[in-house]
């Protein structure tokens, strides 16, 4: 298979509201980032396009989709699931075509992953019990309580780029288990996979305003038109710290509920006494997976000191390895998502220098003599040198890059890791189970992975502490959020 099999090639990207595909005047461009090209056009949802969407939603909920027993919904998310599974190849294209992700990351990861959520949360949701009490009084009688879930409602769903299919189907699935209705707008940088699934919704026979796709950028466009509209129920969203103060502001106007996961800098914790190889494949993965767009990669990694020069030795040796290319050249790395975000990442290269970092391997763009050049490279690198207050080791970069320091002691490594504005994830690498445990415990995250990265279960709680997110969501932390449960005391 080729790039040639892009879907949207020759067809411009459309909103997908209330059943039907839409076109508008404005129009922006898709950019394939491994080549600078424009792949498509996509046409922009404009405000009254974001109205129309909502109350098409509102009419959803209150017609045949809130009329509709849990087991048909959910049977309707298991031939979404097996929509996108049909479609496999043109998914992947599609999620290539828009972020340059190697082939490897896009059919292994982000595709089989977009149907997963489907499956896990329809099976869950049809699967969910709701507690009951019985209170005895003090006259010897008696109450019971029970509670039931209902839908929150019309809820907005906003999405980043870097597992597009991944992140945005993460919330809808949950959403529409739990019998909710969907206005989605996915990242500019990635239009393609939303509007496909916008089609299998169709095929699947979801009926009209169930599942809404609004195209667009974020602040003064459809995202901020979207988050402030007054009839949406609650706000669901991914993405950069920054955005989700934004998105709060305007979501305090209507005391919207929110949920969000938001940024990292996170941590790995190397001890002496782990597994050396291990610790090193599966650093290499944490830090350049994605070329290194993934908010639970490590961007700052911890390594005790009497291995500490051999560990950062044999990391840049792999890194240094990594190829970097067209995605479906079966390349380890691709492009950054674009050429802004490559100026950003390149700044942060320049700016450790600047603080004086020393630049172990990368730091700069690699030469291909092609095509390929006008492509938003750059190469994976690793630094050491800084202290923790360089701001290389306190902002998130979300490149392929990381700064290893060393440490002597595990209180000094607890410390270390936790001195950080964010709290997402951290990974310990030991064979001391222990202070695997005891570690794991300390750490100021939402998740913590011992000896893995990324090694994910969709029943367990997901987000982060501090500036990386409120709530939780995976399992029964979404269907906690994307429903409101109403307690019901019956005196007997
Ligand atoms: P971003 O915040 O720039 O954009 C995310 C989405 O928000 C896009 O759809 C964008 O158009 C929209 N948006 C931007 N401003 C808005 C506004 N004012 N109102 C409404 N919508 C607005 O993030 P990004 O660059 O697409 O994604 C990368 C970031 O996402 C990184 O910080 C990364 O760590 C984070 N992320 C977090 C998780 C997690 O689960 N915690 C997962 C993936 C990515």
């Amino acid at each position: 298979m080729t790039d040639t099999a892009y879907p949207f090639a020759n067809r411009a990207i459309q909103n997908y509201v209330d059943g039907a595909f839409v076109a508008t005047d404005a129009r922006f461009d898709n950019v394939n980032p491994v080549t600078g090209e424009v792949a498509t056009r996509v046409s922009l949802a404009d405000q009254p396009l974001v109205d129309r969407a909502v109350v098409a939603a509102r009419r959803a909920l209150k017609g045949p989709w809130g009329k509709m027993s849990q087991a048909e919904r959910c049977k309707l998310l298991i031939r979404v699931a097996e929509g996108i599974e049909a479609r496999f190849d043109e998914f992947a294209a599609a999620e290539i075509a828009d972020t340059g992700k190697s082939l490897h990351q896009a059919r292994t990861i982000d595709i089989p992953r977009g149907a997963a959520n489907f499956r896990a949360f329809a099976g869950l949701a049809e699967a969910r019990a709701m507690p009951s009490f019985r209170t005895d009084l003090p006259d010897g009688r008696s109450a019971i309580n029970y509670a039931i879930a209902r839908p929150l409602g019309v809820v907005a769903i906003i999405s980043p780029w870097n597992l597009p299919l991944l992140l945005m189907t993460w919330k809808v699935a949950p959403a529409l288990a739990c019998g909710n209705v969907v206005v989605v707008k996915p990242s500019e940088e990635t239009p393609s996979t939303a509007t496909l699934l916008a089609e299998v919704m169709d095929a699947a026979g979801v009926p009209p305003g169930v599942f809404n796709l609004v195209h667009g950028f974020g602040a003064a466009s459809t995202g901020e038109w979207l988050t402030a509209h007054p009839d949406i129920d609650a706000i669901t969203f991914t993405g950069e710290s920054a955005t989700g103060g934004a998105i709060m502001r305007v979501a305090a106007a209507g005391v919207k509920p929110v949920s969000f996961e938001l940024g990292g800098k996170n941590a790995a914790l190397v001890f002496a006494d782990c597994d050396f190889d291990e610790a090193v494949a599966g650093t290499v993965r944490s830090v350049f997976s994605n070329c290194g767009q993934v908010c639970l990669c490590t961007e700052r990694v911890y390594v005790e000191r009497p291995i500490f020069d051999r560990f950062v030795k044999a990391l840049a040796e792999r890194a240094a390895a990594l190829t970097i290319g067209d995605p479906w050249s079966g390349a380890d790395m691709g492009p950054l998502i674009s050429h802004s975000h490559r100026d950003k990442v390149l700044g942060y290269y320049q700016l450790a220098r600047d603080e004086g970092a020393t630049v172990v391997t990368g730091g700069g763009v690699p030469a291909f003599g092609s095509a390929l050049d006008d492509g938003a490279f750059v190469q994976p690198t690793i630094l050491t040198g800084l202290g923790p207050d360089a701001r290389c080791v306190r902002e998130e970069i979300f490149g392929p890059v990381c700064h290893i320091a060393p440490f002597d002691r595990e209180d000094e490594a607890i410390e270390l890791a936790n001195d950080s504005a964010y709290g997402l994830a951290a990974a310990i690498w030991t064979r001391d189970v222990g202070r695997a445990h005891r570690v794991a415990a300390q750490m100021e995250t939402g998740i913590v992975w011992v000896n893995e990265w990324f090694l994910r279960d969709l029943r367990t709680p997901f987000g982060g502490m501090k500036l990386s997110g409120i709530g939780r969501e995976g399992g029964e932390h979404s269907l906690g959020f994307y429903s409101e449960p109403t307690n019901i005391c019956v005196k007997l």
